[in-house]
Formats: C-alpha cells, sequence, structure tokens
C-alpha cells in the first residue's frame, strides 16, 4: 500500500452525474465511465490501492471505499472511489467497512462521515505507512487500522495470495541485494589504507546501487510502498 495523490479535478462525468438517493440509484455507466477509471489508473499509476500490484490496462474495475449498498449518496463521488484488484474488491472487501467502537456510522447523506472511524486504510487519504510497516516482504500492522487492513486484505496470506507475497518477496530480495552491495562499498569507503582507484570504483558502485534502488522504490512500481515502509 502506499499513498496515492488522487487528481483534484474530479473527472467530467462525476461533476454532472446526480447525487443517488438509493442504492439502486447507483450506475455503473457512471462511476465506471472511461473518464472516472482512466483518471484513477494515472493517479495510482496502475495499481490496486490496496495490495499494491499492477493492473493491466484492461482491467475496468472501481471500487467504492465506502461501500456503495449502505452510502448510497457516495456511489458518484470522486472521493469515495478507488481503482482495485478483483481479488481486493471482489473476494475480500466487498461490502465490509468495519468501523473502531464507539464510531457512529452514517446512515444518509445528512449524517456526519466525520462521526465515523472506519477500520480499512484508504490510501488516498492517510498515508498507509503510518499504519502499516514491513519486516522484510511481511506486513505489520502497527494501528487498530493497520492490522484490520492487513487481515481484510489477506495482505499476509501466503495460502490464498501465494503470488502476492512472492512478489513481495522477490522485490525485497533485489532490494537487499543493493543494500548489502552499499555496506560492502561503505566498508571500502571506510578504511584509510584504501588506494583511491578503489575508492572511485566503490563511490561510482554506491551511485549505482543508489540509481537501483530508487529505481525499485519509485511511485509507478508495484510493491513500493513495502520498501519505503521498511522497519
Ligand atoms: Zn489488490
Amino acid at each position: 500500500m502506499r499513498k496515492i495523490e488522487k487528481s483534484p479535478n474530479v473527472p467530467a462525468t462525476l461533476v454532472n452525474a446526480p447525487v443517488p438517493t438509493s442504492a439502486g440509484d447507483v450506475r455503473e455507466s457512471i462511476y465506471k465511465a472511461d473518464d472516472v477509471r482512466q483518471q484513477l489508473e494515472i493517479d495510482q499509476h496502475y495499481k490496486c490501492a490496496f495490495c499494491e500490484c499492477y493492473l493491466p490496462l484492461q482491467y475496468h474495475d472501481v471500487e467504492h471505499f465506502r461501500p456503495k449498498s449502505h452510502y448510497y449518496w457516495l456511489g458518484h463521488n470522486w472521493k469515495n472511489l478507488l481503482y482495485s484488484c478483483e481479488r481486493c474488491n471482489r473476494s475480500y472487501k466487498k461490502t465490509n467497512f468495519p468501523l473502531a467502537a464507539g464510531s457512529i456510522q452514517a446512515n444518509s447523506p445528512t449524517d456526519d462521515l466525520t462521526q465515523e472511524h472506519p477500520l480499512l486504510i484508504n490510501p488516498a487519504e492517510v498515508d498507509p505507512a503510518l499504519h502499516i510497516r514491513f519486516d522484510k516482504h511481511e506486513a505489520k500492522g502497527i494501528t487498530p487500522e493497520g492490522k484490520k487492513t492487513i487481515e481484510v486484505f489477506h495482505l499476509n496470506d501466503q495460502n490464498e495470495c501465494p503470488e502476492l507475497i512472492d512478489n513481495r518477496k522477490q522485490l525485497y530480495e533485489l532490494y537487499k541485494i543493493e543494500v548489502d552491495k552499499i555496506r560492502t562499498f561503505e566498508k571500502v569507503l571506510q578504511n584509510p589504507n584504501t588506494p583511491q582507484a578503489n575508492i572511485d570504483v566503490a563511490q561510482e558502485g554506491i551511485r549505482l546501487c543508489n540509481k537501483s534502488i530508487n529505481n525499485l522504490t519509485a511511485l509507478n512500481k508495484p510493491f513500493s510502498g513495502m520498501l519505503i515502509a521498511q522497519i
């Protein structure tokens, strides 16, 4: 999971859309309109909002953070929409929207959403790194929100999501190789007897390793949120 900066420009289809007055009023042709989907794809760098896997271009799913079945009035609301993979949206999150004890759930458009304390992280609103850190490839919830989000989206579930876990493992290994190389080069530099030629090699080596790390942690790289949130 990684912080998402959604465009402040609301897609035209949503600007002109009616506010649904019931769950049956929520129109797929509106919240899944091409301009909505395309803007989410760009803002999220073609990655799932929750597990950060890469989503192919032909994937057309748009997810409601607050489920449209209950929060129908937010069914066409830009702030409530995220791009997510089928597994996270349809298999795991579905209509789940757990709230912290003491929360007052909004039941109508006039109710105050700020009285709710969702236990799922909306990466477009908060930095997930404040709630979920990573020990190597393993997600660790450091707040109730982080723990619940890991549980609901099965972010550590090797049995149900082997590909997700394996992809994160592989990325972490690539990252670790670069980090270890930098440490070795640093030892060379710390030795006062190192000849100038070797100092040059070590400095160039560190530069190249940092370039690789910048590439692995780039915003558009799947699972890069794991690397920037290492414990
Ligand atoms: Zn996902």
